[in-house]
């Protein structure tokens, strides 16, 4: 028997199993899975979590439940990878393989950025991109009074990168609801020179930031956070005060990827953009966060990107040429608060436009333009995530590669 071994059963791990068990022959391939953690988190409920519009219940489940029948599911700790002789030791074993997936994802690192982790971490400043600060965040805001909410992102590429902006537009809504606009003096802070890394988005989300007057600092590279005066200050010296700091930490590959010197400065694995094969190793493929290829670190582009690795997984152990398809598809919606929600569908070579999606004209869902039908897509979207995308199950109408259907190129964004 062969050995095919998955890293991780986060977004990724999971709908590869699924996708392979049913592909490779079981009577030639053994499918394995390994993850340090029994709980599987869907990571776009903590956008949520804060402003109590999802429970605790409503984002996690056992994660063995979605690892299929026929793989060996590992709940253990990778410790290191060893491509050259084919194996990867874990706390107290090794394992072999002939094909590798790594599928370790990211994670937030506050210990990059000096004084994050200081006296006010976790009292004053909060992430929302963990559970257990998602959790600390709502508590926080349930009995805060207002003042200066600065919402903050520390340097790209970080997952799902319009997250933050959501968090500024629900924290909005949030305190318009509970009468107290007035006492909160809301700034979104970003290292980029725009509200998005796609120009066009960026006009779209400029308008509404100015709408809901929220203030926007941009080409901010943050060198540290004064605990002392509450406030972060960039290279520059350009000082920015906050009562209450929301931030978006640094985000890192795992640190197996570093012990096992496979990653790049921020631990990403080197990754052929179209192909998900390993730059270094021909019987290794990357998936999902942990790649470094310019795609979204996003679960749609996963999953969009699962559908193209089984296919290559199949090929490359019949000896094939892989397809060179992956166009790094990307699909967002972006909740602006009052129950409406933007919709982007993107690619490496197109950005987000106007149009509908997934229908030429009727939609039902509008590019680029808040409706309440994005928001009931986004919010139906975990449902999805839980019954279908981790199973592998198709998602009608939504191909792997992008489609030009019902987009709009002719007339200006904005
Ligand atoms: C706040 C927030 C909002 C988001 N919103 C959206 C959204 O609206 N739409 C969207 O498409 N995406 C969204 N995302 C992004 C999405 O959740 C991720 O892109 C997706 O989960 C990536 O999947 P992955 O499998 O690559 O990584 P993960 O799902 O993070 O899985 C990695 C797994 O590897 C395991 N692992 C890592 N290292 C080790 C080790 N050494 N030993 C054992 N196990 C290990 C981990 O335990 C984990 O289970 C959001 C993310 C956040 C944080």
């Amino acid at each position: 028997m062969k050995e095919l071994l998955i890293l991780g059963a986060g977004t990724s791990g999971t709908m590869m199993a699924n996708h392979l068990v049913k592909k490779l022959p079981k009577k030639e391939w053994t499918v394995s899975i390994v993850d340090q953690y029994k709980t599987h988190y869907y990571q776009p409920g903590f956008l949520f979590l804060p402003f109590d519009i999802y429970k605790e219940d409503q984002v996690k489940k056992v994660g063995k439940k979605f690892i299929p029948k026929g793989v060996n599911y590992i709940q253990k700790k990778i410790e290191k990878i060893l491509p050259e002789a084919n194996k990867v030791e874990l706390e107290d074993e090794t394992l072999n393989y002939d094909v590798l997936i790594i599928a370790t994802g990211s994670k937030i690192a506050p210990q990059e950025t000096e004084g994050l982790l200081g006296p006010l971490w976790r009292k004053d400043i909060f992430d929302f991109y963990t559970f257990e600060g998602a959790l600390a965040l709502r508590n926080k805001l349930r009995a805060w009074e207002g003042g200066k909410m600065v919402i903050h992102i520390t340097e790209m590429p970080i997952k799902c990168p319009v997250a933050p902006l959501e968090f500024t537009f629900l924290a909005d809504s949030y305190f318009r609801e509970k009468g107290m606009r007035d006492k909160v003096d809301i700034t979104y802070v970003t290292p980029l020179s725009g509200a998005f890394t796609k120009p066009t988005c960026t006009k779209a989300l400029n308008y509404l930031l100015e709408e809901k007057d929220i203030k926007i600092k941009t080409d901010f590279a943050i060198m540290e956070v004064d605990n002392d005066q509450k406030q972060i200050v960039d290279y520059v010296d350009k000082a920015i005060p906050f009562d209450l700091l929301i931030t978006i930490p640094t985000n890192m590959g795992d640190a197996v990827i570093e012990r096992s010197g496979m990653g790049d400065d921020l631990n990403f694995v080197p990754t052929n953009k179209h192909t998900l094969q390993s730059k270094a190793h021909q019987n290794i493929f990357v998936i999902g966060d942990a790649t470094n290829v310019p795609a979204s670190k996003a679960g749609s582009v996963a999953h969009f990107e699962a559908e193209t690795l089984a296919d290559n997984i199949v090929l490359f152990t019949k000896g094939y040429k892989l397809k060179e398809e992956f166009d790094g598809h990307a699909n967002c919606f972006i909740e602006t608060g009052g129950n409406k929600a933007l919709l982007i569908d993107f690619n490496y070579e197109q950005e987000p436009v106007h149009g509908t999606f997934p229908f030429a004209k009727v939609g039902p869902l509008k590019l680029l333009k808040e409706s309440v039908f994005n928001h009931w897509g986004k919010l139906a979207f975990r449902w999805i995530y839980w019954n279908m995308l981790l199973k592998a199950i198709p998602i009608p109408f939504v191909g792997r590669n992008m489609s030009f259907k019902g987009k709009i190129f002719d007339i200006k964004s904005d």
